[in-house]
């Protein structure tokens, strides 16, 4: 078991790693949540795998139980499925000391983590993440919210958990493109962060697409440090939290010129590409760490390259993303593997090679 303090200007909490759910119950009791209101949110694929044993653990420590199931699935991360979830809350009368937690991925993680930021202005969440890509990234930060609109996480608002519990072991039962999706954060952590963490990722390939246990846990942890670091320095992203957006210039760009059809992970694979190859052009990388970062995005099994999409259509979608403000394009670009910088003086060639190089 692994244990990391995040720290946020609104409060601080722990992430715990494990490889089971044994010592859940003593990190619910350690943060007080024994004999309060508790109703648990999952979705009706991880309903199926781990509520039960979610209920069994929490019935040890509070008579006030609910749960309540909600379809899974992007397409359902809107106000509707909110909707349902405030009459949940209200129906089994939850105030502000009462806990929701959110058992699934990062849809409902967001979802669940928006309920409670703005359900009487506010009450208690608790995270147990169960797809890697919420394991590593989602369900850590305290970015909560839904689409709206076609607009993704356009509604929203920063809300931190009290708890973030990780079994590891729930990864045995999520699809391998998730798995692959997932890798595609964790990579971007090594690439932003630490060129140590790149080069474990990058040697451990196949134990950790056979999610080998000891290497999950490791891989896990390593990623989990780095968002909360960069979390804690900049919670409402005014600086260095955009760094975590590498990869995501283009890379949203393309997730939505294919309407959301390929998932989250596989776009940021390919926008990573797309960016190591633009610090390659400004001599910040040398071609052998292109090969290399290509290989490893390659070796998780995510595309390098797309050929349905043309680049300006690519380059007219940058405009598009909500992050971009007065017309400017932010880059993050790397300095060397393992260190980056924010950009926003890149010119219109330049983006348009990384794009081709896709
Ligand atoms: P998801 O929640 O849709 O989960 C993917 C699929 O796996 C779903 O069908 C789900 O039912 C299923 N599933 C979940 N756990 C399972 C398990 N253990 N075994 C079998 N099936 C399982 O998707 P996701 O990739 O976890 O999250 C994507 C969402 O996260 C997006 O909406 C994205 O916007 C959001 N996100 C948020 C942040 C943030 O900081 N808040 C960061 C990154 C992504
Ligand atoms: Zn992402």
């Amino acid at each position: 078991m692994k244990q990391i303090e995040v720290k946020t200007k609104t409060n601080n909490y722990n992430i715990i790693i494990s490889n089971n759910f044994n010592s859940l119950q003593e990190h619910l009791s350690k943060i007080g949540m024994d004999h309060k209101k508790i109703c648990i949110i999952t979705d009706d694929n991880v309903s199926k795998l781990y509520l039960d044993t979610l209920c069994s653990i929490l019935s040890k420590i509070t008579d006030e139980l609910s749960y309540l199931v909600i379809p899974h699935g992007e397409a359902n991360k809107n106000l509707d499925t909110i909707n349902i979830i405030y009459k949940k809350m209200i129906e089994e009368k939850l105030d502000r000391e009462s806990y929701i937690i959110a058992l699934g991925g990062g849809v409902t993680g967001d979802m669940v983590g928006y309920a409670s930021a703005t359900y009487m202005r506010g009450n208690n969440f608790i995270q147990i993440p169960t797809t890697l890509l919420s394991q590593v990234d989602s369900s850590i930060g305290g970015k909560t919210g839904v689409d709206f609109d076609g607009y993704k996480n356009i509604v929203g608002a920063f809300h931190q958990p009290k708890l973030v519990y990780i079994n590891t072991n729930t990864l045995l039962t999520l699809p391998k493109k998730e798995i692959s999706a997932g890798m595609g954060e964790i990579i971007k952590h090594g690439l932003i962060a630490s060129k140590e963490y790149f080069t474990y990722i990058r040697a451990n390939s196949s134990k950790i697409m056979n999610l080998d246990n000891e290497i999950m846990e490791q891989l896990i942890y390593e990623s989990c440090v780095i968002k909360s670091k960069v979390v804690s320095m900049d919670e409402k992203e005014k600086g260095v939290r955009a760094t975590l957006n590498f990869g995501h210039t283009i890379g949203h760009a393309v997730e939505r010129l294919f309407d959301f059809n390929l998932l989250h992970g596989e776009c940021v694979g390919l926008g990573m590409v797309s960016a190591a190859y633009l610090s390659y052009l400004l001599n910040q990388i040398d071609s052998s760490e292109l090969d290399d970062i290509k290989a490893c995005i390659q070796s998780f099994d995510l595309p390098i390259k797309i050929d349905k999409l043309n680049e300006l259509e690519i380059y007219n979608e940058l405009y598009h993303d909500k992050k971009t403000k007065n017309n400017e394009l932010n880059f993050i670009l790397l300095n060397g593997i393992g260190s980056c910088e924010i950009r926003n003086d890149l010119y219109k060639e330049e983006i348009m090679k990384a794009i081709k190089y896709i």
